[in-house]
């Protein structure tokens, strides 16, 4: 028990589903399910009309699915061979060979960028952003697609002189890639709560306006970026 009620210890849960067979509202659920390849590929292979229409195929997010490599490869290249194409979204904080192995399969990265300063990086997320920084350069390297993609989050990614050192960075790339703009929103401030997470972010960021969000485009296009939100 705690002071707002019955509460659940993740750091003790098992998921053992227990509590969710004998809620008697119905209130508990455990989400997600575990897939092999064969049966994710299923899956996916069921949205192919869609797929054929929209000129769009699969993209593998999270989390973070370069947690899980080899799962990853598996499945990449069942969509390899049934011709779908394939996207990873990625933080970018990955085992250097891990993600070379990834690349090879993969069509489109969607890479998010955060922070340049080393030092803001580990407070925000908790780790460097060394190995990040030097993925992207490699997968640069690799001829891969990518987008970049910046959080904008204000008084938090936006502070000066942030997206200027990005817009260097990426200008700086041996391949060009183009840069979204991912305006903050607060879904997720209620899961932090409900996962006994450490909230890194300020109380009180409210998403940035357009105004805002152009305001950081066109800093941006200075660096000859390809810059959309
Ligand atoms: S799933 Fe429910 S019953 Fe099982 S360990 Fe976690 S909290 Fe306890």
């Amino acid at each position: 028990m705690s002071n707002g009620g019955v509460a659940r210890d993740g750091e003790l849960c098992t998921t053992c589903g227990t509590c969710v067979e004998v809620c008697p509202s119905g209130a508990a659920d455990i989400v997600g399910r575990r897939v092999t390849p064969d049966e994710l590929i299923d899956d996916i292979e069921r949205d192919t009309p869609f797929f054929d229409q929209s000129g769009g195929g699969v993209t593998f997010s999270g989390g973070e699915p370069l947690t899980q490599p080899e799962f990853l490869n598996e499945v990449l290249d069942l969509c390899r061979d049934r011709d779908i194409h394939r996207a990873v979204d990625t933080c970018g904080f990955a085992n250097r060979d891990a993600l070379r192995t990834v690349a090879e399969r993969v069509d489109l990265f969607l890479f998010d960028l955060k922070f340049i300063d080393a030092g803001l990086h580990q407070r925000y997320t908790g780790v460097s952003n060394d190995r990040i920084l030097d993925n992207l350069v490699m997968l640069s390297r690799m001829s891969k697609a990518i987008h970049v993609r910046i959080p904008v989050i204000p008084t938090v990614t936006d502070i000066n002189g942030n997206f200027e050192a990005i817009g260097e960075f990426v200008a700086a790339l041996p391949r060009r890639a183009p840069v979204r703009l991912l305006p903050h929103h607060s879904t997720a401030m209620e899961k932090y709560a409900r996962f006994d997470m450490e909230k890194r972010l300020p109380d009180g960021v409210e998403p940035p306006s357009r105004r805002e969000l152009e305001r950081i485009a066109s800093r941006l296009r200075e660096y000859d970026l390809e810059v959309t939100y």
